[in-house]
């Protein structure tokens, strides 16, 4: 039997409600039962984490149903669950079930709960042998639970970067023209590319390092082209299961147009790593003409597929105010609303950004830890600084990964996560990140554990 298991669409509705009442009918030996309402499944198709599973052997033979939750901890909970009579004991049951884990760990969550009617020893016994266990008596009904195994404090103890790689994170602060690795591209171009100096004399030392040093070897639209190419590649090498990649109106325009741009980066999202929870995000450069672009934005977002807006390059160009119209239409698409702000700015340079354009993210914002009172600020927002340490080090903007300044990000709850930035110039890879904060004493395992865990969970605001 060659059946499949993929994330149930829309269309499957039918035949889920159908099989829904085939499991209603058996566990109650009865046909006087009633299935879902109206309604019942939306969630599930909405932007929400929540998901359903189907194995399909021709057509639809089975269904899990998985939502996601936080409280007491991250967890999925496994509601409801259906194999059609002549598709029973072939294993079908187990492979859902081990799709719903996967995705548990690929979202960091820590467990997954079930709930079994206590008459039903068959499925009792069915869920011990996969490692389920009574975690509360319910009345009629037991709640199971199995805990996700936490590879990544332990690869990250024995430093073992191979572990570390299979292990799902997220890079939320990505410039995908500068996301690939320079050892990727110096192959694909068959050139030994140079190592920039250290540190690089800040943003601009960067940009003109990247000008003269190394964007002849992969510029115009081939170059770029390649370039967003390793990006992808490098979120499959290393398990990228979240990735927000930022790109710049003058690169869309350069690819052809939004829509050829776009069948191009979804092309290589599909070939590299389908799996991947994929947010591309619409960028400007500090310095742009905020009214002449504010008039051209509707053409980027009107297909919904950008999730956020940013903008980057120096700070302090244009006053923060400038941006409101850019940011007031992101709001009419309901885009997330983020800014690189405080790396060589101050703390005060992000509340105001903050406060100003109705932030919910900040990229770098490791200038906060100047202040408490700026820190208590984004703790209560639940604001979240997508911070990229060997940027700042390598840009001087700190002095090393010792005293990287997300240490005092997050002994004061400052929700943090941790980012490549410009992998292409930097050549840090997000496991090496985590690494090298583990290495410094920066931050304890534990810590950075959650930092990850933050990374893969946030994507769903609820
Ligand atoms: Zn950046």
């Amino acid at each position: 039997m060659g059946y499949k298991i993929r994330t149930a669409v829309p269309a499957d509705e039918g035949k889920i409600r159908e099989l829904f009442l085939e499991m209603l009918r058996t566990i109650y030996h009865t046909d006087d039962v009633k299935g879902y309402g109206d309604g019942d499944l939306d969630r599930f198709w909405s932007e929400s984490p929540n998901r359903i599973y189907v194995a399909e052997d021709g057509q639809v033979v089975a269904f899990l149903s998985v939502e996601v939750h936080h409280d007491p901890v991250d967890h999925i909970y496994l509601d409801d669950f259906s194999v059609t009579a002549a598709y029973r004991n072939k294993g079908i049951g187990s492979a859902l079930i081990r799709t719903a884990e996967a995705y548990a760990e690929r979202i960091g969550s820590r467990a997954v709960l079930l709930h079994v009617e206590k008459t039903n020893a068959p499925a009792m016994r069915f869920y011990e042998r996969s490692g389920y266990a009574v975690f509360r008596d319910d009345g009629n009904r037991l709640l199971l639970k199995k805990d996700i195994e936490d590879h990544f404090c332990e690869a990250l103890r024995e430093q073992n970067t191979e572990k570390l790689l299979t292990i799902p994170k997220s890079d939320l602060h990505n410039h995908s023209t500068k996301g690939c690795r320079r050892s990727w591209l110096a192959e694909r171009l068959k050139k030994d590319l140079p190592d920039p100096p250290v540190p690089l004399d800040g943003l601009s030392g960067m940009q003109e390092w990247f000008r003269s040093a190394l964007k002849p070897f992969c510029d115009g639209q081939e170059g770029v082209l390649l370039r967003w190419e390793g990006a992808f590649a490098e979120a499959k090498r290393n398990h990228i299961a979240r990735l927000s990649m930022n790109f710049g109106a003058a690169e869309i325009d350069l690819a052809g147009g939004i829509e050829v741009f776009r069948e191009l980066i979804e092309g290589f999202h599909r070939a590299y790593c389908p799996d991947t929870v994929f947010e591309p995000e619409l960028t400007y450069p500090s310095n742009c003409d905020v009214s002449f672009e504010a008039e051209k934005i509707d053409g980027y977002l009107q297909s919904g597929w950008f999730r956020s807006i940013d903008i980057c390059g120096f700070e302090n160009c244009q006053p923060i105010e400038a941006f409101l119209p850019l940011y007031r239409k992101a709001e009419q698409y309901c885009l997330v609303k983020k800014m690189h702000a405080g790396e060589a700015g101050t703390a005060d340079d992000v509340r105001r950004a903050v406060e100003a354009l109705g932030l919910s993210e900040v990229h770098h914002g490791i200038a906060a830890s100047t202040s408490k009172e700026t820190m208590r600020f984004l703790a209560d927002n639940h604001i979240q600084l997508n911070v990229c340490p060997s940027s700042n080090v390598m840009l001087g903007y700190v002095k090393d990964y010792s005293t990287h300044p997300i240490r005092t990000l997050v002994e004061n709850e400052v929700r943090v996560t941790i980012n490549t930035d410009d992998l292409l110039i930097f050549d840090s890879t997000i496991e090496n990140e985590y690494l090298k904060l583990y290495r410094a004493g920066t931050l304890s395992v534990d810590q950075l554990d959650e930092i990850r865990r933050a990374g893969l969970g946030t994507g769903w605001r609820s």
